[in-house]
């Protein structure tokens, strides 16, 4: 069996010349954009496009990024290009327009599409039944373009995580309510997603990145790389690798072991080294960081362990950025918030999925550390 290839390549700004430059460079190793799009190919673009915000705030893919992935795709002779997400609120054309990627896709020539769901089953998957993107299952190539940013769930959200935004509009808080407060079912739910959507090539946006309290409240941070990879499993073994980071704790890597949906253990990793590539100070989130490493009764008692953490691992909390706009009530998979008169988060019904944490566009609600009992268990301390 042939590894799955990661290329690593430096890019320390967003000039389009040198973008493009470096994206032609990063895919040579993987057998160039013509390996993966074939004259007349219907091809897809999946950027990160969580929600509206400008390019320099690292919330997105950047336009730059969709510009050099979209002329490559275009070169090899691709016959119809479309650019699509769905984003946490909002449509993909506003989100689009509001980070610059819309007139990248004028210039490309290139559809900003809305998606629309379609059942895919697959009756061998631990989730059979799924509701996904016509756009993408119906394209010939999906070319999925993510950004590198914490995740205060998942702790990254790098290739295969971008995935998720396949599942259309809020069929995706459905997901988060149905995984309930276990992180390792909602990362199976998330290989399954990714396997059904297959991207043919992943590159990775990690130029300008987010740590600390991603995926929206975080820190811009430059790391200037970028990174592509046929196995979106084994491009993100690879970032983990350049972060410092054990694989195993990423959670959708964690929950791929035994029956891995990809050989990502066995990666082959091209041009730059993952060591020569690491951040300074890469700041994962602290929450996450209590779980992974006090995690014994989590891994030997599941259900102790969800019991636990609805009374012991703190909900987030508004602050005072909190503009009392209501949409975190709105969106909240577990209806366990309130207004009165700021959001207030019944801990019992809380599933500890931070959606509302992510999709604040105010920065209004902060991930809290627990107290002593919870770090020592290794629930978010
Ligand atoms: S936390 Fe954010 S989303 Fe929730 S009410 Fe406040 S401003 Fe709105
Ligand atoms: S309160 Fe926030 S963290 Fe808790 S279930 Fe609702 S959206 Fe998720």
């Amino acid at each position: 069996m042939t590894r799955p290839g990661v290329a690593l390549e430096r890019l320390d700004a967003y000039d389009p010349a040198k973008t493009l430059e470096a994206l032609r460079r990063v895919l040579a190793p993987l057998g160039g954009m013509e390996r993966f799009v074939k004259p007349g190919a219907k091809v897809a673009l999946k950027p990160n496009l969580l929600f509206g915000r400008a390019a320099g705030k690292a919330l997105n893919t950047h336009p730059e990024i969709v510009r050099a992935a979209g002329r490559l795709a275009l070169e090899a002779g691709a016959g119809e290009l479309l650019i699509g997400d769905s984003p946490g609120f909002g449509t993909a054309r506003g989100a689009a327009r509001l980070c610059g990627i819309l007139p990248v896709a004028e210039e490309l020539g290139a559809a900003v599409v809305e998606f629309t769901p379609v059942e895919h089953m697959d009756r061998g998957r631990s989730f059979p039944r799924l509701e996904l993107a016509r756009e993408l299952l119906e394209a010939d190539v999906v070319i999925n373009l993510p950004k590198m940013k914490t995740h205060g769930q998942m702790l990254m959200t790098l290739a295969v995580k971008n995935m998720f935004g396949a599942v259309p509009g809020t069929r995706k808080f459905q997901w988060h309510y149905r995984a309930g407060r276990d992180k390792l079912v909602f990362a199976r739910a998330l290989n399954e997603i990714a396997m059904a959507v297959r991207p043919a090539l992943s590159i990775l946006d990690a130029v300008l990145a987010m740590d600390g309290m991603g995926p929206s409240s975080g820190r811009p941070r430059w790391t200037n790389f970028i990174a592509a990879g046929d196995d979106p499993w084994a491009l993100d073994a690879a970032i983990m690798d350049v972060l410092g980071l054990e694989r195993s704790l990423l959670f959708t890597l964690l929950a791929a072991s035994g029956h891995g949906p990809s050989e990502w253990r066995e990666v082959e990793i091209f041009g730059e080294s993952p060591e020569a590539l690491r951040p300074d100070d890469w700041d994962i989130p602290e929450l996450v960081t209590a779980q992974m490493h006090g995690g014994f009764v989590e891994k030997r008692l599941p259900r102790l362990a969800d019991w636990l953490r609805a009374r012991i691992s703190p909900p987030p909390r508004a602050n005072g950025r909190c503009v009392r706009c209501g949409h975190c009530v709105a969106i909240c998979p577990a209806g366990a918030m309130r207004l009165d008169p700021d959001p207030v988060i019944d801990r019992e019904k809380c599933i500890r999925c931070y959606c509302c944490h992510e999709l604040c566009q105010y920065g209004g609600m902060d991930m809290r550390r627990g107290g002593a009992l919870a770090r020592i268990l290794g629930f978010g301390g």
